[in-house]
């Protein structure tokens, strides 16, 4: 495995339990919780299950109870969706927020721990990935710093700026559209109280929720983590850019010009935005799907392959399900069937991450009925038709409802 991000923690926990030996190689010379909120809907949570890692990740979660749309200037609930229970009960699986760190945390847990199922995974940190030979059906990386590591399979699970990627396809696929920006804070909850606490009352709900706020061009959402203990606040300002931001999750913002945003929004949120110490943003990139992700023993996984706009909060989750479909064809692989099973694979995951990856671009900035403006911006604004039930995601949440476990 090359990168131990969500994706690469997840296949290796998946070709664990599918009884393989596996080496995960790093960049970073240790892995700190860095991050904020990250949303795992059914189809991901029934995976973390599969993974045997909900049970250890569940005290860390939070489950939403609602999905609500607010307005921009004066918050106005223009629709709602129930979850909670709900989904539950239609998906037997849950629907959660959890921190990035904590998920993580989980996974590589599984993953090294000397207790569990089969062979534990070893990491190997500060070994940034930078060669790759392939010959026949065996394939070596190589690291910067000359280590080299041979495997009969290798996986390129490092993430949207893949160096794997571009050394199998050539790296001009990895540039993407420049759609926006992306910043988000981590609010911790005990602040709450030292502001207008009724007025924080009245948007965040009786009960935790996924709030979302639309402007034409800017949406702000808002949601508890660690089991309560923070809220995760992300405003995403969709629109071209003369000078495009970076893509990095380590970026710190300009905080002035970050609240400058939500110049004319609601007090209530404008005062729940300022609660925020530091905040960090990350340019938004649209991406066309690839064509291919193997070549020989050699496959891609994750943002390496699908790095998708954040509309539809399923970044995580696709790559968890590819893990898990990694696992499943791998169950019974050696290195003659292997080639089989890698193509089983791409078959399987690619054409449902380019759907994930087309809709998540689709969404930019929608919601009010209007595109960004200035005139759009003055209009009370007319909500585009939201079904309040399950509809849009009947597609995407079952994924996997009726197979059996890979260990
Ligand atoms: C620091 C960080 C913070 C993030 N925070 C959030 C968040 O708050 N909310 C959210 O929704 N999503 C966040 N994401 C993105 C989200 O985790 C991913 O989109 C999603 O989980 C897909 O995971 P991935 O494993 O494909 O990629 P990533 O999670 O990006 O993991 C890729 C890994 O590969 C490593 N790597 C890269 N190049 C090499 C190389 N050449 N050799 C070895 N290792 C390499 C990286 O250091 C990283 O650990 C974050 C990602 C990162 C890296």
């Amino acid at each position: 495995m090359v990168g131990a991000g969500i994706g690469g923690a997840a296949t290796a926990v998946s070709l664990r339990l599918a009884g393989h030996k596996v080496t995960v190689l790093e960049q970073a010379q240790e892995l700190a919780p860095v991050g904020a909120g990250i949303q795992l809907a059914p189809n991901a949570t029934r995976i973390l299950a599969q993974f045997r890692v909900a049970e250890a990740l569940a005290p860390h979660a939070l489950v939403p109870q609602r999905h609500v749309r607010r307005h921009w200037r004066d918050g106005t609930v223009l629709g709602e969706r129930p979850l909670g229970d709900a989904v539950a009960a239609r998906y037997h699986a849950p629907f959660w927020h959890v921190h990035r760190a904590d998920l993580h945390a989980v996974l590589l847990s599984a993953a090294s721990s000397p207790a569990g199922p089969g062979r534990a995974a070893v990491f190997r940190f500060g070994a940034e990935v930078t060669g790759l030979w392939v010959s026949g059906t065996t394939a070596e990386v190589v690291t910067s710093r000359g280590e080299r590591y041979r495997g009969d399979l290798v996986v390129g699970a490092d993430g949207v700026h893949s160096n794997l990627r571009a050394l199998l396809f050539g790296s001009a696929i990895s540039r993407g559209i420049p759609r926006g920006v992306a910043y988000r804070s981590l609010i911790p909850v005990s602040k709450l109280s030292r502001g207008p606490e009724a007025s924080f009352q009245d948007i965040l709900g009786p009960d935790p929720a996924i709030t979302q706020w639309l402007s034409p061009g800017v949406h702000f959402i808002h949601y508890y983590v660690s089991r309560g203990r923070y809220l995760n606040a992300a405003l995403l300002r969709y629109g071209a850019q003369a000078d495009p931001v970076v893509e990095s999750w380590l970026r710190e913002a300009d905080r002035r010009e970050y609240l400058g945003l939500l110049a004319g929004w609601d007090p209530r949120l404008v005062a729940l935005a300022q609660l925020a110490d530091t905040v960090f943003c990350t340019g938004l990139y649209e991406r066309e799907p690839l064509a291919e992700w193997v070549r020989g023993p050699v496959c891609l996984l994750g943002d390496a392959c699908h790095p998708m706009m954040p509309t539809q909060a399923q970044g995580a989750a696709q790559a968890i399900e590819d893990a898990w479909y990694l696992g499943r064809v791998l169950r019974a692989a050696d290195p003659g069937s292997l080639a089989g099973a890698l193509a089983a694979y791409q078959q399987e995951r690619l054409p449902r991450t380019a759907a994930v990856q087309r809709l998540s671009a689709l969404d930019q900035g929608k919601g009010l009925g209007e595109r960004p403006g200035p005139a759009a911006a003055d209009r009370p604004g007319k909500p585009e038709e939201e079904p309040a039930d399950f509809s849009p995601y009947e597609w995407l949440w079952p994924y996997g409802e009726d197979s059996s476990p890979i260990g």
